[in-house]
Order: C-alpha cells, then structure tokens, then sequence
C-alpha cells in the first residue's frame, strides 16, 4: 500500500512540466509524512529536468526546498509530531556511516547521498521531489522550521539558503571581511542577506546595473555591472571572499583578479560547461578556488536557526502550478525576483 499524491513532472528532458500522480511509500519506523505547503524553484531544477547535467530519470518530479507540516509519523520518530513545521533540502539519505555522514557533511557519503528527486533510494526506489503535495522523508533528513518565519520564504532556504551559509561561513564572512557576491538570482539575494548577516562588507557583482536597488535594499554596501570591463580594473584586489553563485559559464580570471592576496573564490554555481583558469591567477597570490555542495543536515538547521534570529527569509515570487513552465522561462533569462515558489495546493492532477 502507498499513498497516491499530486505532482508536476517533467516528461522527457526538456519538455515542459505536467501534472501528474506519484506513489509514496508507507511509513516506516523512521519515516516522516509531510503534507508539502511549498516548493522552491532551484537553477538546478532546470539544470536536470533538462539532462544538462548528464541523462537524469523521466517522468521527474523536481524539487528540493520543500517546507510543510508533518501529517503522521513512524512508530519510532520521537523528534517530530503532527503539525510541526518543517523542511526538506536536496537529501533524503545516506549511509550514516562513513566519515563524511558521521562528521555532519552527509552530501559527501561515501556510498553517494540519495538526493531528493533524480536518484534512487537505497531501496532501489527512484525518488521524486517537491513539486508534489506530499513526501515521505527519513527523519534524520527532516529539519525544523523555526517560528517567526512562514513556509513560503523558508522553503528557498532548503537549498538557496546552505548552499550560501556553509561556505560564508566556511571561510569567515563577518566583520572586517568584503564579501563579493557573483548573480544575484536565487542564491546570490540570499548569499547577500546571509553575508550582510554575519556582518560582512558586500558587493554584488551582476550583469547589469537593472537590480541594483534591490541588491542594496538586501544588504549589499555596492553593486558594480559586470557588463562593464572598468568594474574588474576598479575592483582589483579588493575581495577577501568572492561566492560565485552564476548557472553559466564565467570569465574565471577576471574574477580572480579582484581577490585580496589569499582571498578565495568559491564557486556553487555549477554550469554544464567546464570553467578554465589560468595557473598564475592563484599563484600570484596565493589565491583559492574553491567549490562547495549544499551543506550538511546540522548544518542546515543552524542555518534556518541563523535565518529565524536574524529575521531572513527569501524574496518570493508565489506561482501555481500551472504557471510552472513560464517561471522556468523566466529563470532561464535571468528574470526573476529572487525565488519562484510553487504553491503546491494549486495543482490538480
Ligand atoms: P538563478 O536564480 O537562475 O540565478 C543565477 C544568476 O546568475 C542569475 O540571476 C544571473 O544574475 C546570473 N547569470 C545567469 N546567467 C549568466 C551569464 N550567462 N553570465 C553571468 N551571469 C549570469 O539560479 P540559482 O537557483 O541561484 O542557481 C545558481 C547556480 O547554482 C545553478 O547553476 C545551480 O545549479 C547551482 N546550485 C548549486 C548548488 C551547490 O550545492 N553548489 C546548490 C544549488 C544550486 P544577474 O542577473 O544578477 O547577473
Ligand atoms: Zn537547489
């Protein structure tokens, strides 16, 4: 027996999304139940429904911010009850025993977590995502959502928010340091709002000067075009930490040129196309390419805990189902302010 839920799915890659029904597992012992209020629309979504990053598994239901209630728990879940407010990000599993899961970085388990749509479950199960009105969910991969922030702005946290908190605060964003923030999309306002957070001097760095006032209203204390070469020659050497969060292929060198002497640039946008560098960019000066992937699930819930006290949420754009496909243009184009999010009552399957 399993329980039947409304979702939206991609077909076959790249075809526009549909409405459809999926198949939830029973609850075991460990399992959480959530009645899924909102889904986050992430660049990634598209990269996979999309194959971009190598063939993904159709029909795909997509989704990985997700914030609901919790509508029934397993025999032994003791840490949520009905009603509790809570998220789910990119993971659902892992092998809980390797050094990466026992040190609180499950997305780097050795056996390879089980992601929360495109993948499969290490029962062999394929997993499907948030677009979706329910979702079963192990509850080590369940976090709480604190009060004083409503379910539609958390839900962009599960992955935007991690994904900027772990590596700001991974290599010191706060006070005294001058934080660049590379797109500002879905990522990049809440790599603003999180950095400006932990006190942090903040730049953004977009194509244009077209959201400059929001980037300012977020947070940021100047916001130069990329679009203009002058920016990478006004800029030079004044970065101690540059976030990349861009879904496309970026110039890498002109970008390290604006780092402090053993400041780093950290990538999580994550394009389809390889990026190159030149060797000396980092030589001379000591400079560090960094990457980083989501953040772990502890990790997680202290972000949402730094969110609830510092009053950050996401700026949303509240969509229905059916207007699914027009957002995933608009993301595409880089037209959107800052998060798209499913209000996932609306779809009829
Ligand atoms: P998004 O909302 O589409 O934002 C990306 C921003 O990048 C755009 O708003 C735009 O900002 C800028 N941009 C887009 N195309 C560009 C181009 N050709 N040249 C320069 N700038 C460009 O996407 P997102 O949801 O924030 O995701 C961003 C990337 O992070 C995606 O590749 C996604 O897959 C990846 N991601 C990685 C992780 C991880 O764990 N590392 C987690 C989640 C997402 P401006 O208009 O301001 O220039
Ligand atoms: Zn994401």
């Amino acid at each position: 027996m399993t329980t039947t839920t409304p979702a939206i799915a991609a077909p076959s890659p790249g075809a526009p999304l549909e409405p459809t029904t999926i198949e939830r597992r029973d609850l075991r012992p460990d399992d959480v139940l959530i009645d899924i209020a909102f889904a986050g629309i992430c660049h990634s979504d598209l990269h996979q429904a999309k194959s971009e990053w190598g063939p993904g598994t159709f029909p795909m239901v997509p989704g990985h911010e997700i914030a609901g209630v919790v509508a029934a728990v397993g025999s032994g879940v003791t840490k949520y009850q009905v009603g509790d407010r809570v998220g789910v990000g990119c993971m659902v599993d892992s092998c809980g025993e390797c050094d990466y899961c026992q040190d609180g970085t499950e997305q780097f388990c050795v056996k390879g977590n089980v992601q929360t749509y495109n993948s499969t479950g290490f029962d062999g199960e394929k997993t499907y995502g948030g677009y979706s009105q329910q979702i079963v969910v192990k509850d080590a991969f369940v976090c709480r959502i604190p009060e004083g922030i409503e379910l539609d702005v958390a839900a962009p946290l599960l992955c935007a928010g991690i994904t900027t908190y772990s590596p700001l605060h991974h290599w010191g964003a706060g006070p005294g340091k001058k934080v660049a923030v590379v797109g500002l999309g879905g990522l990049g306002h809440m790599a603003v709002k999180i950095a400006a957070a932990m006190g942090a001097e903040v730049t953004v760095l977009s194509q244009s000067l077209k959201k400059q006032e929001d980037g300012l209203k977020l947070g940021a204390k100047d916001y130069f075009a990329t679009g203009d070469e002058s920016t990478f020659e006004v800029l030079k050497g004044r970065f101690d930490i540059i976030l990349n969060t861009v879904s496309a292929k970026l110039p890498i060198d002109a970008y390290l040129g604006m780092l402090r002497v053993g400041g780093a640039m950290v990538n999580v946008g994550a394009p389809p196309q390889a990026l190159e560098y030149n060797a000396f960019s980092l030589l001379a000066g000591n400079k560090v390419l960094a990457g980083s992937m989501i953040g772990g699930i502890d990790e997680t819930q202290k972000m949402l805990d730094f969110c609830a006290e510092h009053g950050l949420g996401a700026e949303i754009e509240k969509i229905d189902a059916d207007q699914v496909n027009d957002a995933y243009a608009r993301v595409e184009g880089s037209d959107v302010r800052y998060r798209f999010v499913i209000d996932v009552a609306t779809i009829s399957a």
